[in-house]
């Protein structure tokens, strides 16, 4: 865990270091020693969906390298702002499978609450980059509907916490909402997907390590990690704090061109989240939301990436290759 976690004003240290988050196009470029010439296409996107990145995620990046893989995720691009055919607001069909606001029904036997809007980073292929939060906010009555709808429904055993990142929230509303979820007599897992312990380590409290070890649930956090170069010592530290809670850590990344679309990478990768404590489980191929098309890579060349990546690991080690299509009953496994 990460020592120090509240100070003496009792504002948790994760949410300075949040709030110091860089959103300035001018300011990242500075800060990986990158010239001006890429300023206009990054203020220009970052109208269409702000930049925010956290400083110890900027860290890791290498300095003077426009193409570094950490960089890539985060840095508004002018291909954002090209219209491309196929590539919609909505890719996965998240507003028709909204049971009550907050409450995404699709798969049976578990629901996803998007908890929150807000995220610590703002990846630039996020798939819900253009999801209306506001209409969607489990939070306006106090989670209510979203708990009642879940109470209501006995065939429902797992709440998956999804955003935005879950972990945006603070350790006191995150507690009292698995409070209630634990009341509720069918739910027997909860389910966390963040990016937060990988971006901004210091979230991982004692407070969240505190609630998250008294559930009664079974617990799983799935963080989010595309490129081995995202795991630092801070990193292996949080996720060491989460293991000790008795969670299962799992990783799922996106397929994304120019950052981890190579075996090699997805092999380090792979190794890295292993020596951390995580198992690689998903690998999704992009979902084809507008604004991202220029991270696609296309399913031959992924399948063939697969392929290899059998050749190069163990079975435990070498994620499912998985698309979301809207309708459909569960995740499609590709290989
Ligand atoms: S952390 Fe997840 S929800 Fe937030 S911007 Fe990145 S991909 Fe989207």
């Amino acid at each position: 865990m990460i020592p120090g976690s509240l100070v003496l004003s009792q504002v948790p240290v994760w949410q300075s270091v949040l709030a110091r988050a860089i959103t300035d196009p001018a300011e990242l470029l500075a800060a990986v020693g990158l010239g001006d010439e890429w300023l206009p296409a990054a203020r220009a996107a970052a109208r269409l969906f702000p930049l925010r990145v956290p400083r110890g995620f900027v860290a890791r990046m290498r300095s003077r390298d426009p193409h570094d893989p950490l960089l890539r995720q985060v840095l508004p691009l002018a291909e954002e702002c090209l219209a491309v055919e196929g590539f919609g607001a909505d890719p996965v069909g998240d507003l028709s499978a909204m049971a009550v606001p907050g409450v995404l029904h699709k798969y049976r036997g578990r629901v996803l609450l998007t908890a929150t809007g807000a995220c610590a980073v703002h990846c630039r292929y996020c798939f819900r980059r253009h999801f209306p939060y506001a209409e969607a906010n489990p939070v306006a009555d106090q989670w209510c509907q979203a708990l009642n709808y879940i109470a209501g429904n006995d065939s429902i055993t797992e709440v998956i916490l999804s955003g935005g990142d879950p972990l945006s929230l603070s350790d006191r509303r995150l507690a009292d909402l698995a409070r209630r979820l634990e009341a509720i007599p069918h739910l027997r897992r909860l389910r966390l997907h963040t990016r937060l312990p990988i971006v901004l380590p210091e979230r991982v409290t004692d407070e969240l390590l505190g609630w998250l070890s008294a559930t009664r649930l079974k617990t799983a956090v799935v963080v989010h990690v595309n490129h081995a170069n995202e795991i630092d010592a801070s990193v292996i530290t949080a996720l060491a704090g989460l293991k000790s809670t008795g969670a299962e850590l799992l990783n799922q990344s996106v397929l994304l061109r120019g950052i981890n679309d190579s075996v090699e990478v997805l092999t380090t990768l792979s190794e890295k989240l292993f020596e951390a404590g995580v198992f690689p489980y998903y690998l999704h191929q992009l979902d084809k939301v507008q604004g991202a098309a220029h991270f696609e890579v296309g399913e031959s060349v992924a399948r063939c990436l697969m392929a290899a990546l059998n050749r190069q690991l163990p079975g435990y080690l070498v994620p499912r290759l998985v698309r979301e299509i809207p309708g459909a009953p569960g995740k499609v496994w590709l290989t």
